[in-house]
């Protein structure tokens, strides 16, 4: 929410609230805000600095390009760095780690020359190309501020 000062050719003065600062513009635009004391629709904001509320919840964001100006909530960076850290976990807790011969165990369980399992490992950019130019189906999983220690 987004708090404006906003004035009339008459020097009349009120404060409304808009979800967005996109959305004072379109309703300004569309005739749709008034001055409460003489009804002129030549509604102007006023210099003020807009006081913005924004909740501490992790409910996605609009997409609106107006919302911008909002703070980025660190919560969120958070949230999704515990998502991704617990799917690696279940990535770990599940597979067989294979080391650098990812590639190699990759591409002998699609082509059924392995037994069928999930493993997990490195591999070089050239071993991870030509996977994939082989069709065989593997994931890489992004490195976690913890792995780089
Ligand atoms: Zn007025």
């Amino acid at each position: 929410m987004i708090k404006y000062l906003l004035g009339c050719p008459s020097g009349h003065e009120f404060e409304s609230w808009f979800r967005a600062s996109a959305d004072y513009d379109a309703q300004a635009s569309a005739g749709e805000i008034s001055c409460p004391l003489c009804g002129s629709l030549d509604i102007s904001k006023q210099p003020m600095a807009p006081s913005i509320v924004t909740k501490t919840s992790v409910a996605p964001r609009q997409t609106n390009a107006n919302t911008n100006a909002i703070p980025m909530q660190s919560g969120d960076a958070k949230v999704a760095l515990e998502a991704l850290r617990a799917i690696k976990k279940s990535i770990f807790e599940n597979s067989e780690d294979v080391g650098t011969r990812f590639a190699e165990e990759a591409r002998k369980i699609h082509f059924g020359e392995a037994e069928e399992r999930h493993i997990r490992g490195t591999s070089t950019l050239e071993e991870a190309q030509s996977l994939s130019e082989e069709g065989v189906p593997f994931g890489i999983l992004p490195a976690l501020p913890e792995d780089l220690n």
